[in-house]
């Protein structure tokens, strides 16, 4: 049945219910074009304010599902385990963890999407290292997953495309951060991509979409209700995004780091979170092996090498550098008691590695690289980070967003816990 579009914006605008009937006629009309964006766009700052209930947002989901292609890892021989990260600072994370999950003995299928603001994209970062390709076809896909255990690629066009055409829609209407839109759009692609385990790593912190560790714990039940509604072992981690992951943000800088981890050394915040996640993972599919000690053997950096290989990318070739860097120096004496994700996160945007439209290049050395985070003891004159560019008419820009980015006192402060909670 035809539903009338004003009055089903008009309805959630006014805090009603919409039937499942009218939204599945709303995100098949919308997709299909039959709905126009400025409608859409004004229900999607309707559901922004009035939100939408578990079986509103069940349905909304599974109609996106509906939209497009699902897929299915059954037949594997192994058991398929995604994760799935909210989007950070310097979240390096799935360079290290589908190596190593897959080196345990699980498959790892990681769809992955391109950063849009200051969050960093994991097929940017993946795109430094020559050769690389992103754009699978779900044969090659379902071969190297049964190869090599792992495969970081592109989601193909089928997947989801109710979701493409909306998500690019709130990038641009001011209505991405509402907690009903963003579980449907990642459920509904987590869960299209067919997996049988999920694990989500919810950042709560300045970095993140989410500020507060109670909105985070909102965003994270909900999505953890929607995954095993549908049959999908999921579980959510909430890990702290108050200050960047690791020691670098950007793009080439990241994988530099990813590198560093499989390699046995690294920095122990990024470290930490991988084990979580990873065992988290390895729980679901029934599998003992300690993620520390595979990663330790270096069986994980095998499977990277693999992985790097079997799409095109050398993983022996030299990593790009920015043409120019600057340092931020230490203007006083004493301890970092914080270091702001979004301002980090921001300037390395800035500088090259992260892009303002869709359409725009990213630069594969731009970025941040840190020297200090909290806790740690500096003195004036030390450099605090360094900035790197190709473009260097790009370092005010990015100095500007770093103004009152890094707090230095007397007294030095505790490292926080990485993961903050755990819901399952
Ligand atoms: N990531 C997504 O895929 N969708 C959202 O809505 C927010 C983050």
């Amino acid at each position: 049945m035809a539903y009338n579009a004003v009055e089903t914006i008009t309805r959630k605008r006014d805090g009603g219910k919409l039937s499942d009937d009218q939204i599945r006629w709303l995100i098949d009309a919308y997709t299909k074009g039959a709905i126009a964006d400025e409608q859409m766009s004004a229900l999607a700052m309707a559901v922004y304010f009035q939100g939408l209930d578990d079986r509103e947002l069940s349905t909304w989901m599974n109609a996106m599902i509906a939209s497009g292609d699902s897929m299915s890892f059954k037949g594997l021989g192994r058991f398929a385990v995604d994760k799935h990260s909210t989007g950070g600072v310097g979240d390096k994370i799935t360079l290290i963890l589908a190596p190593l999950v897959a080196a345990c003995g699980a498959a790892v299928p990681q769809l992955s999407g391109r950063g849009l603001g200051h969050t960093g994209g994991t097929l940017d970062k993946m795109e430094a290292i020559s050769g690389w390709r992103a754009d699978l076809t779900d044969a090659e896909m379902r071969a190297q997953l049964s190869d090599i255990g792992a495969v970081i690629c592109a989601a193909g066009a089928g997947l989801c495309p109710a979701d493409k055409k909306l998500y690019a829609l709130r990038d641009v209407t001011g209505t991405v951060e509402s907690i009903p839109l963003i579980c449907a759009s990642i459920m509904s692609k987590k869960i299209a991509e067919g997996a049988s385990g999920l694990v989500l790593d919810v950042k709560v912190g300045s970095g993140a979409f989410m500020k507060t560790p109670e909105r985070a714990r909102e965003l994270a039940t909900r999505m953890v209700g929607l995954g095993k509604a549908a049959g999908v072992a999921t579980v959510a981690l909430l890990t702290d995004m108050s200050t960047p992951l690791g020691l670098t943000a950007g793009n080439a800088l990241e994988v530099a780091e990813a590198v560093e981890v499989l390699a046995g050394g690294g920095p122990q915040d990024v470290i930490d979170i991988t084990l979580a996640l990873a065992r988290e993972m390895l729980a679901m599919a029934g599998i003992a092996e300690d993620p520390a000690v595979v990663l330790a053997s270096g069986q994980a950096m095998d499977v990277w090498r693999a992985m790097v290989r079997a799409q095109g990318g050398d993983p022996d070739a030299p990593l790009p550098v920015a043409a120019h860097c600057q340092d931020v120096i230490a203007d006083t004496d004493g301890y970092v008691t914080s270091l702001d994700a979004l301002a980090v996160g921001v300037a390395s945007w800035r500088l090259g590695a992260g892009r303002a439209r869709k359409e725009d290049p990213v630069q594969a050395g731009a970025g941040v690289k840190l020297h200090a985070k909290p806790g740690d003891r500096v003195a004036k004159g030390d450099a605090l980070m360094t900035l790197y560019t190709d473009t260097p008419q790009r370092f005010t820009d990015a100095l500007d967003a770093l103004a009152g980015a890094v707090v230095i006192g007397d007294t030095p402060v505790a490292p926080r816990p990485m993961v903050i909670e755990r819901i399952a």
